[in-house]
C-alpha cells in the first residue's frame, strides 16, 4: 500500500480501527458481559486522546477497552501511530526517521522495533526452515564481529556470528555464538542444513569434520583453496554468496542499531525474516500484521 492510501488510514482513529479489525489485530466480534452475557457496546473515547472502550449496556462498571487481549494491549501508543510505526519499520525507514516522521520519542520507536522483531524471533524460531538437500549447495561462514579483553582476569570472549545460505532458493541463517568450536558450529548445521547438502566453507580447521558430522545421507564437504577436498581439479568451490550476504546484513545492522551486541540476535532474526517475508515493504507490513495476529489470537 502506498503512503496516501496509508496516511486516509492513519488519518482518522475509526479507520485505524477499522484497519486493525480487518487484519485480526483488534477484535472483530462484539465481547459479551461476563456477568449478564449481553452484547457489550463500543463507547466512542478517541475524541478525547483515549481509546474506545466496550461497556455493558446493564453493568456500566463492566467495560474493557477495544485493545484488550491484543498486541496493543496495555500500551499508550494511539492505533494510528502503531499503524504508522509499523509501515516505516516495514519499509527499513531507521529509527531516527520515523520518530521523527511519526512524531514520537526516538527511544519509543526503538521499543517498537524491537516489539517487532520480537515477532520475527518467534516466527523464526516456531517455523525453522532447513537450507539445502540432497546435491544442493550451501555455503557457510563465521565472522569474528567482536573480541574483548577482561581489564581484570586478562579473559578474552569473542562474538561471532555464523552464516549459512541455500545457493538455490537464496534463504540463509545467521546466529550470534560465543566461539566457533565444532560442538558449537555442529549442531547448528545439523540443525539448519538438510542431510546430503553440498557444505562450501573456507579452509579453517574448525570446519574440517562436518563431513563426519551424524546424518544420512552424509553432507558432502568442499572448502575454498583446498583442491584435495574437491572432486573437480580445477576448483570452482567459493562462499561468495554467503560473504555478500553477510556483507548486505552487516550494511543493516549499521544502519538499524550501530553495533550493540545486545540486540544484535534479534536483528539476526528480523534480517533472517525479511528474506522470507519481507521481499518488498508491502509483503513485510502484511506479513508482520499476519503474524501478529497468529500471536496474539483474539477472535
Ligand atoms: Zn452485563
Amino acid at each position: 500500500m502506498d503512503v496516501a492510501s496509508m496516511s486516509k488510514i492513519w488519518g482518522s482513529y475509526d479507520d485505524a480501527r477499522d484497519f486493525l479489525r480487518s487484519k485480526n489485530i483488534l477484535r472483530c466480534e462484539i465481547p459479551r458481559c461476563s456477568t449478564c452475557g449481553r452484547e457489550m457496546t463500543e463507547i466512542n473515547r478517541s475524541k478525547k486522546g483515549g481509546t474506545n472502550i466496550w461497556r455493558c449496556p446493564s453493568h456500566k462498571e463492566i467495560h474493557i477497552t477495544i485493545k484488550h487481549g491484543s498486541f496493543l494491549e496495555g500500551v499508550k501508543l494511539t492505533l494510528q501511530t502503531f499503524i504508522k510505526l509499523l509501515y516505516f519499520w516495514s519499509h527499513k525507514i531507521p529509527v531516527t526517521t520515523c520518530a521523527d516522521m511519526a512524531g514520537i520519542h526516538e527511544r519509543t520507536a526503538c521499543v517498537w522495533y524491537g516489539y517487532f522483531r520480537d515477532i520475527c524471533s518467534k516466527q523464526i524460531i516456531e517455523t525453522p526452515t532447513k537450507l539445502g538437500g540432497s546435491g544442493v549447495i550451501v555455503e557457510i561462514r563465521a565472522s569474528l564481529i567482536a573480541k574483548r579483553q577482561d581489564r581484570k582476569t586478562g579473559t578474552i570472549s569473542e562474538k561471532w556470528v555464523f552464516a549459512g545460505i541455500d545457493t538455490l532458493s537464496k534463504i540463509g541463517f545467521l546466529r550470534h555464538i560465543p566461539d566457533i568450536k565444532a560442538e558449537t558450529l555442529f549442531p547448528i548445521i545439523k540443525k539448519m542444513i538438510l542431510p546430503g547438502s553440498i557444505i562450501y566453507s573456507d579452509a579453517e580447521i574448525f570446519y574440517e569434520k562436518i563431513s563426519d558430522i551424524p546424518v544420512s545421507p552424509p553432507y558432502i564437504h568442499k572448502t575454498v583453496n583446498n583442491s584435495e577436498s574437491c572432486v573437480d581439479s580445477v576448483s570452482d568451490v567459493n562462499t561468495k554468496t554467503v560473504e555478500d550476504m553477510w556483507t548486505i546484513c552487516k550494511r543493516r545492522l549499521q544502519t538499524m542499531c550501530g553495533t550493540s551486541l545486545s540486540t544484535l540476535s534479534s536483528h539476526l532474526d528480523e534480517f533472517m525474516w525479511r528474506q522470507q517475508y519481507g521481499h518488498s515493504g508491502s509483503d513485510s507490513f502484511n506479513n508482520m500484521l499476519l503474524h501478529i495476529s497468529q500471536c496474539y489470537k483474539i477472535n
